[in-house]
């Protein structure tokens, strides 16, 4: 994502926005919430869980986020012999799972 959002990245890292931190808070979420909820529902239903999947993803990993940022306290969701490191097989496997789901949603019968 960074790479897409480069000058997003960029101005974080001026900042010294470090990674699983402010944007990954519920307090940021909070925010995007807010500044987004006067979007069409289905836009703001899909941002919304587009954004909050990154964080979520990443309480898998090993490192944690820091959910209540500004407070220090990491979060993780398992424990640290079965979460999932950067790079690592385990993330391989499980990006093609997200894969798979991805491309099973649209040929599903799930309506929203
Ligand atoms: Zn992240």
């Amino acid at each position: 994502m960074a790479k897409i959002l480069f000058p997003l990245s960029a101005l974080l890292k001026v900042l010294k926005v470090r990674h699983r931190t402010l944007t990954h808070s519920l307090l940021f979420m909070l925010a995007l919430l807010l500044l987004t909820l006067p979007l069409p529902p289905l836009y703001f239903l899909v941002f919304m869980a587009a954004y909050a999947s990154h964080p979520l993803i990443d309480l898998l990993n090993v490192n944690g986020v820091q959910l209540f940022w500004p407070l220090p306290w990491k979060i993780r969701l398992l424990p640290k012999y079965l979460a999932v490191d950067t790079g690592s097989a385990g993330e391989t496997a499980f990006q093609w799972m997200l894969v798979g789901v991805g491309l099973w949603i649209p040929f599903s019968n799930i309506t929203f």
